[in-house]
């Protein structure tokens, strides 16, 4: 398969310490009718160790990260990696855009 298609079949990327990637914060609750005040968003974020959970199951990937929130920064440990789905409280290489 040639590498340079683009077709997505590219080996996965590894994390790496002082890696730039992408957290996303957790939204407020959704309310009755659909909507939040606040939903989940990209934070920019720096990788600061690459650690074996605990708990890791085959193929989850945990990075400790230094998030930079707009108002200011927020440490965490054993965040996984969500490529798929984003979902609140994990993190991902940044879109490409
Ligand atoms: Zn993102």
């Amino acid at each position: 398969m040639n590498p340079d298609s683009g077709d997505g079949q590219s080996p996965p990327q590894r994390p790496s310490v002082g890696r730039a990637v992408h957290y996303v914060s957790h939204g407020t609750p959704v309310r009755e009718d659909g909507t939040q005040a606040y939903t989940a968003q990209c934070r920019a974020a720096v990788v600061t160790a690459v650690d074996p959970a605990p708990d890791a199951g085959p193929g989850d990937v945990f990075v400790s990260l230094a998030v930079l929130n707009p108002t200011g920064l927020f440490f965490d440990q054993f965040v996984l990696q969500d490529e798929d789905d984003h979902a609140g409280g994990t993190w991902h290489f940044p879109e490409r855009v």
